[in-house]
């Protein structure tokens, strides 16, 4: 293997660490905790998993964090009237609906319910849009996540030819926004599943990163020696483990550098949920970020 591996749990590690650093001081100094509100709707048992990592993440970070389990057959009204109440409780600086909802509710509206002020998983279309027009508030976890991987192990961006697989509004569609930002200054390829020639699209990456959901999408030869690869694909494989998008022991003998599944983005996500929880309990007192 020739790639250097990007070790995302590291990275948490430290980054988790000087949130709780951070919060603990706020705490000291203005009396604040920041607080998040996680809402679960049914007993999804992927989604329960995701919010007790949320959870027990954010009480290592000194935070206030609760939890609010609502039934599968919850009605939307009761469901947009809790994300009321936790929009007007002052000791909640963020809300996340954990998704998906099941199907008869309508995650869209209840994303739109949530104040931009707390919309720490940046999924409210007023926070997308904020960051669509190059002012952005909140950046949505897992692409923040890439972008802090990206700078920690030193990837030049601008200028660079960044490929990003899969354009949904959860991953591709903001991370190929966030890295044309001035600033980061990349000229990014958004692929999807009608792109032509992806092989040939990725071969002309610097940086390619992977948000399909496709177990072995990406292969040795749609690397160029040396790129860097990000693998956000988190799926199950027959046996029941996690695997990426990415081949990654035959990538890894190309890239430059590549990012493991698990161990890469996924802890990343999290860590940047708090972080964007620290951040709007600052913003939200006037308070200034660091
Ligand atoms: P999604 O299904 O909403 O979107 C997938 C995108 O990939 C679509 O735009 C589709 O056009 C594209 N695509 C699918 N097959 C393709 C192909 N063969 N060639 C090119 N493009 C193709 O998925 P999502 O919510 O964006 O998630 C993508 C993956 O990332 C999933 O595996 C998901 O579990 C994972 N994920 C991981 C994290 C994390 O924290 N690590 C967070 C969110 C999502």
């Amino acid at each position: 293997m020739s790639a250097r591996i990007l070790d995302g749990k590291a990275l948490a590690t430290e980054v988790r660490a000087r949130i709780a650093d951070d919060v603990a001081r706020l705490t000291a100094e203005h009396g604040v905790r920041p607080g998040l509100a996680a809402v679960i709707v049914g007993d999804d048992p992927a989604s329960q998993v995701y919010v007790g990592m949320k959870h027990r993440a954010s009480e290592a970070a000194g935070m206030r964090s609760e939890q609010h389990v609502l039934p599968a057959d919850t009605a939307q009204e009761d469901l947009e009237s809790l994300v009321r109440q936790l929009n007007d409780d002052d000791a909640v600086d963020g809300i996340l609906v954990q998704l998906p909802l099941p199907d008869h509710l309508d995650s869209r509206a209840v994303q739109e319910l949530i104040v931009p002020a707390k919309d720490v998983d940046a999924l409210n279309p007023y926070t997308a849009g904020r960051l669509a027009i190059g002012d952005p508030t909140f950046l949505s976890c897992t692409p923040y996540g890439v972008l802090e991987l990206l700078a920690h192990a030193g990837v030049e961006t601008s200028g660079a030819n960044v490929v990003i697989v899969g354009r949904s509004n959860l991953v591709g569609r903001p991370l190929s926004v966030m890295l044309t930002l001035k600033g980061r200054d990349a000229t990014v390829t958004l692929a999807h599943s009608r792109t032509r020639d992806l092989a040939g699209v990725c071969r002309g990456a610097d940086v390619i990163v992977a948000a399909a959901g496709q177990i072995g999408l990406v292969t040795a030869d749609m690397v160029r020696p040396g790129a860097v690869v990000i693998d956000v694909g988190t799926n199950r494989g027959e046996d029941g483990k996690l695997v990426g998008d990415v081949a990654f022991d035959e990538v890894a003998e190309v890239a430059g550098a590549i990012t493991p599944v698990p161990g890469g983005v996924g802890p990343m996500t999290v860590t940047m949920l708090l972080q964007n929880t620290l951040e709007a309990a600052r913003a939200r007192r006037g308070l200034p970020q660091r």
